[in-house]
């Protein structure tokens, strides 16, 4: 009687710390990498992009301020990801910021996913494609307070522009 209750001791306790062991691993396996729907190799994106959406795209740089022939543009459309087509960001959520990046006061949601990086020595929230995972720019809340308070500072080399009415 006294050994079948050990027993069960030892197997509850064992049991439990499989369930524990489970749980650590799948927390690890979230914050280390996202997984995309659209994933290709770094040969296949670079063949794909030029030099410029590449450096954005998939090594998260940033263009020259005021070098994207997108930043005046008004006209009524679909800015969408240059890697994969998704739609990202709509025209009339575009708002001049003054900074020299194509702003929007919020993204297509669902279709953008957001990041941690403290590559510049403080914390910023950094956005990118949701479907491919390439970087598009970084999330501020000193947007237009008349409506969201975000200013998305987005590279316009990571978008394409698809006229709609
Ligand atoms: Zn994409």
């Amino acid at each position: 009687m006294y050994k079948k209750l050990l027993l069960g001791l030892v197997l509850i306790i064992t049991s439990c710390k499989g369930v524990s062991q489970e749980k650590e691993m799948a927390m690890e396996g979230n914050s280390k990498q996202e997984e995309f729907e659209i994933t290709k190799t770094d040969a296949e994106w670079r063949n794909e992009l030029d030099a410029m959406e590449y450096f954005i795209l998939r090594e998260a740089g940033t263009e020259r301020a005021f070098s994207s022939e997108l930043l005046k543009n008004n006209k009524k459309g679909i800015y969408v990801c240059a890697a994969c087509g998704t739609e990202l960001f709509k025209s009339e959520n575009k708002f001049d910021s003054g900074t020299g990046w194509p702003s929007f006061d919020q993204e297509i949601k669902g279709n953008v996913a957001y990041d941690v990086d403290y590559k510049i020595g403080y914390k910023r929230t950094e956005e990118h494609c949701a479907t491919c995972g390439g970087h598009l720019g970084h999330v501020f809340n000193d947007g237009p307070s008349d409506t969201t308070g975000e200013r998305h500072c987005i590279n316009g080399a990571a978008l394409n522009f698809v006229a709609r009415n």
